[in-house]
């Protein structure tokens, strides 16, 4: 069994977490006058739970996980940026990545004055593991995989997940920001067997809470304690944690069931057009597709105000463009478009 805490970094185990007039009083009834709040009852005045135990329980009746495996972040950034900062030391330590992926992995690694190693993937955006696993060192300390992968929509199979968690001495983080899309079953159920795994999620996409900023983190024990006790220390508002437990009680399964329909939908009609070269196969949902002129066919859109994320840039995914799955409406609102444009002969 990989023991996470050979992998934190001396001056982490170390510290002295910061301790809160609320760790060192936990009583419900009393006159608080330990923590300099205003008196005044205006339904903020005090701190919030800095341990967020209250959504913590919510999150673990609907993951099925201990509430002890959750850390709650301020977005999925925070807990990136932390997994750089508990396992990696700056200048000497490196991390690896996938590419084309998400692209906090590097602002956070730069961040952080780590390097970070991307392997690319296959032209068909599937993971080589070999590749993957040789571009590791003595020196790396995590590597970032995203499943299913931003912008690609595919998943990296379970079962190959797996393997690199097993063979990588050293941290494996599986972003899985997109997994209540997928068909693919969530990691979460093997952190208990693999105390290296890291598999983050979030409330922006599925649950429609990106406004909020609600990441997720879940792991074996020493880990989520560690991330808890390098966070800030009342990272989650009090207004954030109330308005999502509420909103944690009202299902969201339509409306994913919904979306995963309407990506069908939109795959199937796009597929149609002569001017859509190649659309990839999505698990998340988004769609990559492929043009042959994709600025011109992103500044069309933009035009008709439909505006989509240019992935042109990016090694990969030349000549592609990335579109999210909104309403029935505006999915064929874009479909009018993008078959107005075929037709046109543009
Ligand atoms: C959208 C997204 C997130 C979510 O980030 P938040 O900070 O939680 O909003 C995380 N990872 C990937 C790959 C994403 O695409």
């Amino acid at each position: 069994m990989k023991d996470p805490k050979t992998y934190i970094r001396k001056n982490i185990l170390a510290l002295t977490p910061y301790s809160t007039a609320r760790d060192e009083y936990q009583g419900e009834i009393g006159i608080y006058l330990d923590a300099n709040e205003n008196p005044y009852d205006n339904g903020y005045n005090r701190y919030p739970d800095p341990h967020q135990k209250e959504l913590k329980a919510e999150l673990s009746k609907i993951k099925d996980i201990p509430s002890e495996n959750i850390f709650i972040g301020n977005g999925s950034d925070e807990p990136i940026d932390l997994i750089f900062r508990i396992f990696c030391t700056p200048g000497v330590d490196n991390a690896v990545s996938i590419a084309p992926s998400y692209g906090m992995y590097k602002v956070a690694a730069a961040t952080n004055d780590v390097a970070l190693t991307e392997v690319r993937l296959e032209t068909d955006f599937s993971l080589d593991n070999n590749k993957l696993l040789a571009a590791c060192n003595s020196n790396t300390k995590v590597i970032f995989l995203c499943s299913p992968n931003n912008p690609s929509g595919n998943n990296i199979p379970r079962a190959q997940i797996i393997k690199i968690v097993e063979k990588f001495d050293g941290i494996v983080v599986v972003d899985e920001a997109y997994i209540d899309f997928s068909e693919q079953k969530s990691l979460i159920s093997e952190i208990e067997l693999y105390h290296n795994l890291i598999v983050l999620q979030t409330l922006s996409k599925a649950w429609g809470m990106a406004g909020l900023r609600l990441g997720l983190a879940f792991a074996t024990n020493i880990t989520i304690q560690t991330l808890s006790q390098i966070k800030y220390p009342y990272n989650i508002n009090g207004l954030t944690q109330k308005i999502v437990i509420e909103k944690l009680r009202k299902p969201i399964d339509n409306q994913v069931s919904e979306i995963i329909e309407e990506r069908k939908k939109l795959i199937s009609q796009l597929d149609e057009l002569e001017i859509v070269k190649h659309i990839y196969p999505s698990d998340a949902n988004f769609i990559l597709v492929r043009f042959d002129n994709p600025k011109n066919i992103y500044s069309q859109l933009i035009t008709n105000g439909i505006i989509v994320r240019d992935r042109s840039s990016i090694a990969g995914c030349e000549n592609c463009l990335r579109i999210t799955i909104g309403t029935p409406t505006e999915n064929a609102r874009t479909f009018e478009t993008l078959k107005k444009l075929n037709n046109s002969g543009l």
